[in-house]
């Protein structure tokens, strides 16, 4: 039986720190202030460092992949506790041999799963990190509010439009205008209701008179974005318009030419098709749109409901 006693810690401050730091800092820097005394049955007492025997290479690497992947969400801050949140040399002294023996296993295997990802709580950790934005022009141009996105964080089909309009800035949510309604029309002729799907923006701020988000903005603005389609992880991506193609692709290349093929986007299937508020000016090109979403159907494995008879 062994036991664990902490030596009894040097104030430290809670210090915010960024994963980098935390990673290539805290880790070593615990290392080497963390020296714990292991207490044996026969009361010999050695001095040993629990983080180098439970960082080892293989979990230093997993723990290094874990925190990669909390940077690829988009969290990059972690919090240090405070002195009086660590077990005080008193309370790790009361002998509870089960749990601090198999702790390195459990480290161990707690890293070796796979995480489990909370898709609506990783969203809502986004929404928070972007806050009452003010990282570009929009926030002082009339934006009443910030339009993050709506829809199922599960969904397997996204679509991305360009901009917050009108509507949108009043009732904070993508396509609720005119556009949203013919691209809920659109969704349901695919067989799906709205709240199956996931909507976003390429920018989540309404520009002054509907003006083209200006390429600052776009760049500003997607790196949010790219972190909702991380967490949602679809398998399909519907790009609405040339702003979002070509964001998104990084092409400048007509709409014409971008629509009617896939595109790989990180590793996710990305289709191109008509804008909403386009097809409203020029219903001609629905027709063209249609077999955009029939790609997709058929990626998906949707079928179009079928027609009731009246
Ligand atoms: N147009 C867009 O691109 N997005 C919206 O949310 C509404 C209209």
């Amino acid at each position: 039986m062994v036991i664990w006693k902490r030596r009894q810690a040097a104030a430290e401050p809670t210090i915010l720190m960024r994963t980098f730091a935390w990673h290539f800092l805290y880790v070593p820097q615990m290392s080497r202030d963390k020296t714990v005394r292991r207490v044996s049955t026969a009361n010999q007492v050695v001095e040993s460092n629990p983080m180098a025997e439970v960082l080892d290479s293989q979990t230093r690497k997993a723990f290094a992949d874990r925190l990669r992947y909390y940077n690829e969400l988009g969290i990059y801050d972690f919090y240090r506790r405070a002195p009086h949140d660590i077990p005080s040399a008193v309370a790790v002294e009361q002998n509870i041999p089960e749990l601090t023996e198999t702790a390195p296993q459990m480290l161990r295997a707690a890293i070796a799963a796979p995480p489990a990802v909370d898709r609506p709580a990783a969203l809502r950790m986004i929404r928070e990190e972007i806050g009452d934005c003010t990282r570009c022009r929009l926030h002082k141009q009339g934006r009443k509010q910030i339009v993050f996105g709506v829809g199922n964080p599960n969904a397997e089909l996204m679509f991305i439009g360009e901009a917050p309009g009108a509507d949108e800035d009043e009732q904070g949510e993508p396509f609720v205008g005119r556009a949203g309604q013919l691209l809920n029309n659109m969704i349901k002729a695919m067989g799906l209701q709205r709240e199956d799907v996931y909507i976003a923006n390429i920018i989540k701020c309404r520009p002054p008179s509907n003006r083209t988000p200006e390429r600052d903005e776009c760049e500003t603005c997607s790196p949010f974005l790219m972190q909702q389609i991380k967490v949602i992880s679809p398998k399909a991506i519907v790009a609405l318009g040339a702003v979002a193609a070509k964001t998104l692709l990084a092409v400048n290349a007509p709409m014409s030419e971008l629509r009617g093929h896939w595109y790989d986007f990180r590793g996710t299937k990305l289709a191109v098709t008509y804008h909403p508020a386009f097809l409203l000016r020029d219903p001609r090109q629905k027709k063209e749109t249609w077999k955009d979403l029939q790609m997709v159907m058929k990626e998906l494995g949707l079928k179009a409901p079928e027609k009731v008879s009246e």
